[in-house]
């Protein structure tokens, strides 16, 4: 018997190791280095991201995540590429259109279109609805000229300035050139545009870890933007300039490793778990957009996406909500799973400020991916919200690190693969 006893006490010992316990000295040992001053603002398209990533991926290290490709570490690599038209002529019956009145979409090719060649004109007409024709057009696969009706004018001085800056795209997704100029003459009049470009390879990097699960290819995504807004101009000479983002989204960050570190402990689990740190949520959502790429949207069971948990909600402390809360059954799992807790989920009180869409979890969603935003900041009255202002103390870290636990304890039956939310039905959203 004794022979038998040994190894039945070592399986027991092992079962019992306890798992990771949640503690504000870690949240806020983690939250205080990732909105450092140190970190200047974690702006995406700057040097001063590669410090917040090299931190993530040193924590998931330790914490011996797996990785998600065979890469040496952590960093998902990517490229995004920047696009800016210079030394244009462009002319419409021999006379030039002055800058302001043109500009121009597409690819890195050098436009060389003389009046004689055959390139195709559109028109966006008098009476028609500028943006939808200008969606049509831009979504079209070939070279085109439009000619825009002067009563446009005011649309067109909205998207001018802002289509004629550095245009970026992923080196796979280019469209091919057009050229959208405000005139008064017709689609008949002759043209001609000679247009070089000048374009660059901008690095980005999202952080992803993985612990596989028995099944493993269906997977639940912890994920937050460790991305901010970086340095803002100050107001006074020797006044504030780094915006360092501790609530816009080191805390969520902070819960992505936080969480990383309790599923590990707690052994293999039913489903493979990702978590994930976006770059460029804050310029143009790359990071999520890059990711939801390298994966089958349909082997995603559920997203977590985790923005701003550092200050208390209106509903009142230990209380959290889901944007788009009716579009999946995702937030009624989580009620479900948390009943018994000190803890709520309830839905998004915003529903006029579009949450759902403005974070990384809508770039899931439009994939059919269950994929929620849980934040709990009184976004519409917060003061320091995308300001330089938004710093350390400022955050509640008690309120953090509950609302860590509380998604820890909602996850159970996603993460064991009791509980499937429904997915969500992309021809429903905007
Ligand atoms: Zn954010």
């Amino acid at each position: 018997m004794r022979f038998f006893l040994i190894p039945i006490i070592l399986i027991l010992i092992q079962c019992q190791s306890q798992p990771y316990e949640f503690s504000e000295s870690s949240s806020s040992e983690i939250l205080k280095t990732l909105s450092s001053d140190e970190m200047r603002g974690r702006q995406a398209f700057t040097e001063d991201i590669d410090k917040a990533a090299e931190f993530i991926n040193e924590q998931f290290k330790e914490i011996d995540l797996d990785k998600l490709d065979s890469e040496s570490d952590y960093l998902q690599n990517f490229e995004v590429l920047s696009i800016r038209a210079v030394n244009a002529d462009v002319e419409i019956e021999g006379v030039q259109v002055s800058a302001e009145n043109y500009f121009v979409l597409g690819d890195t090719s050098t436009i060389e279109w003389a009046e004689t060649n055959e390139i195709k004109t559109e028109h966006i007409a008098a009476g028609e609805n500028f943006q939808q024709r200008f969606n049509e057009i831009r979504s079209m696969d070939v070279e085109a000229f439009v000619f825009v009706d002067q009563s446009h004018e005011n649309t067109f001085r909205r998207y001018q300035p802002f289509f004629s800056r550095a245009s970026r795209t992923f080196p796979d997704d280019q469209s091919s050139n057009k050229i959208f100029a405000l005139t008064s003459k017709s689609q008949q009049s002759s043209f001609s545009a000679y247009v070089t470009k000048e374009y660059d390879f901008l690095e980005l990097a999202n952080v992803v870890g993985k612990i596989e699960g028995n099944r493993k290819d269906e997977y639940v995504v912890f994920s937050a933007h460790y991305d901010h807004i970086g340095i803002r101009q100050p107001n006074t000479a020797n006044a504030d300039s780094i915006a360092n983002g501790a609530n816009d989204n080191a805390s969520g960050t902070t819960a992505v490793i936080e969480l990383a570190k309790y599923f590990k402990s707690k052994g293999k689990p039913e489903r493979t778990l990702l978590f994930v740190a976006f770059t460029a949520e804050e310029s143009g959502g790359y990071g999520s957009q890059y990711f939801s790429k390298q994966l089958e949207p349909d082997q995603i069971m559920a997203m977590f996406n985790i923005e701003m948990i550092g200050k208390p909600a209106v509903e009142g402390p230990n209380t959290a909500w889901i944007t788009g809360f009716e579009k999946s059954s995702f937030g009624e799992l989580l009620q479900k799973s948390a009943e018994g807790t000190i803890y709520e989920f309830y839905p998004d009180p915003y529903p006029n400020q579009n949450l759902f869409y403005r974070s990384d979890n809508a770039t899931l969603a439009r994939l059919g991916v269950p994929a929620h935003t849980i934040s709990t900041t009184p976004i519409d009255v917060d003061p320091d919200y995308h300001q330089v202002s938004d710093e350390f103390e400022t955050i509640n870290v008690v309120h953090l690190t509950n609302t860590i636990r509380a998604i820890s304890q909602a996850a159970v039956g996603i993460v064991s693969g009791q509980d499937t939310p429904t997915r969500v039905d992309a021809s429903q959203l905007n």
